[in-house]
């Protein structure tokens, strides 16, 4: 299955979705694949996984989370969007967040979390997004191998792609575990801060500044 699955796929990069979401049949191959590779790096590693109680199920449970969870987002569609008609003809800063953000650290397969928010300058004559479909786009793009700085970009393309507003900023402030839980071990409060700006929000100092200001608002309400 593995073989087939490689033939089929050519390896893409870390944040990068597949062209077709898995089938279940390719997700269950897939599973048992990396569960064999699992044991094999715990036999590497002279860690028991065949009789140690703490570790019999360790390979499977690793493999499923990566495919199901952590790396979810590269196997399946993105979530559907809902728009509504932008009927008052709406144009001012609307503002969503915090969003929380669980993601894995492609450089060291550690986790990512914290919070995004998210500005939208609707077009007056487009269409507005139900608001729960910006946490859904948070954790596809989230649920993948990923560098913060690409995160940002992702869920801004993707929103400006799908929906077409007059502007958009994303923002993420999260902690690296790869940071606090290894080299430097950092303090839990070192966080790092990503913008994206798109379109007016990008052109415009002054709806620049509403965002941020927002954004800090909503972050100390956290
Ligand atoms: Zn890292």
């Amino acid at each position: 299955m593995s073989l087939s699955l490689h033939r089929l796929r050519p390896p893409r990069r870390s944040n990068e979705a597949l062209d077709e979401p898995l089938t279940s049949e390719e997700r269950t191959g897939m599973i048992a694949a990396a569960t064999r590779k699992f044991e094999e790096l715990l036999d590497i590693l002279q860690v028991d996984h065949r009789c140690d109680h703490n570790t019999r199920d360790t390979p499977g449970r690793v493999a499923r989370m990566l495919v199901d969870e952590a790396m979810a987002g590269r196997f399946s569609a993105p979530p559907v969007i809902t728009a509504f008609e932008n009927a008052q003809n709406f144009e001012h800063l609307i503002i969503t967040g915090p969003i929380a953000v669980r993601s894995t650290c492609a450089h060291h397969l550690m986790p990512i979390y914290g919070h995004a928010c998210i500005g939208i300058l609707p077009a007056a004559d487009g269409r507005i997004i139900g608001l729960s479909k910006y946490d859904r786009i948070v954790d596809h793009f989230a649920a993948r191998l990923q560098i913060q700085e690409e995160l940002v970009q992702q869920i801004g393309r993707h929103i400006m792609d799908t929906t077409a507003p007059r502007g958009l900023a994303v923002r993420i402030s999260a902690v690296h575990m790869c940071k606090t839980h290894r080299g430097v071990h950092a303090s839990h409060r070192s966080r790092m801060v990503t913008n994206a700006y798109f379109g007016a929000l990008a052109a415009e100092p002054g709806l620049k500044d509403e965002f941020l200001r927002e954004c800090a608002t909503l972050e100390r309400a956290a």
